[in-house]
């Protein structure tokens, strides 16, 4: 599990400037919310925190190492986006031990990996299919048993639900809840969904334009928002 700290996190594309300075603590087992309008720099971030877009300046820190220029696969951090990311030709099994098998770990291990995450997901009688012969629910089920089973020390979520009904995004939203209390990894997940934000976060940060405006408890941001923009993105009454 692990502490990120981002310092002064800067970035640009060609001269564009689109994150400014960004500082944000995140605690061990914390689970944080990043939210804000599209183009605001949410992804970017993330993607900065995997290693999958290099930093323009500062630091990222992770339990108090410098992280910056490891590449992605040395960071363990385990990405999870939307459901259609997994690998058709691959079975549930498949998709879920690609990055083991990849990495060359014994059988018996992966098997003993797949098996914990399939149970915990509610997935084992479907280990054998293909993509396509499953729901919406179930594919992010598995994009979320192949994270789970590289035991991350945090997962980073990009609109994971984005792409599912209003009713399956409830549910699953139920499911990483519950995921969370029982792996207590620490957790950076991204929505534009204000009920996602509200009812998974520890902490909200509200970013806009390349800014963090606020940084607080889902109550905090609602009860006390800092601006007109927060208040008017978390729907409180300021
Ligand atoms: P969000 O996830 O909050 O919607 P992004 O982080 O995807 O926002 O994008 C932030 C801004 O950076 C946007 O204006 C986007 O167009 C721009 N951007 C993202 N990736 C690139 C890239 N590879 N090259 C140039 N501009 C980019
Ligand atoms: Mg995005």
């Amino acid at each position: 599990m692990a502490e990120i700290d981002i310092r002064h996190v800067r970035k640009s594309f060609q001269n564009l400037e689109i994150l400014k300075a960004v500082d944000l603590s995140i605690r061990t087992g914390e689970f944080i919310v990043l939210v804000g309008p599209s183009g605001c720099g949410k992804s970017t971030l993330l993607r900065m925190i995997a290693g999958l877009e290099e930093v323009t300046a500062g630091d990222i820190v992770i339990d108090g190492k410098r992280i910056n220029d490891l590449a992605p696969r040395d960071r363990n951090l385990a990405m999870v986006f939307q459901s259609y990311a997994l690998y058709p030709h691959m079975t549930v099994a498949g998709n879920m031990s690609y990055s083991l098998r990849l990495r060359k770990f014994a059988q018996d291990r992966i098997a003993a990996a797949i098996g914990e995450a399939s149970r915990v997901l509610g997935l084992t009688a479907l280990m054998e299919r293909r993509p396509r012969a499953l729901s919406g629910g179930q594919r992010q089920r598995v994009a979320m048993g192949r994270a789970i089973v590289r035991e991350p020390q945090a997962f980073l979520w990009d609109e994971p639900l984005s792409n599912l009904d209003a009713r399956l995004r409830e549910q699953m939203r139920a499911e990483i809840k519950k995921l969370h209390r029982r792996l207590g990894t620490t957790s950076i997940y991204v929505t534009h969904d204000q009920i996602e934000a509200m009812t998974l976060a520890d902490r909200i940060v509200a970013m806009d334009a390349g800014t963090i405006q606020q940084i607080g408890t889902p109550a905090d941001l609602y009860d006390r928002p800092a601006n007109l923009f927060v208040a008017g993105f978390i729907g409180s009454p300021a």
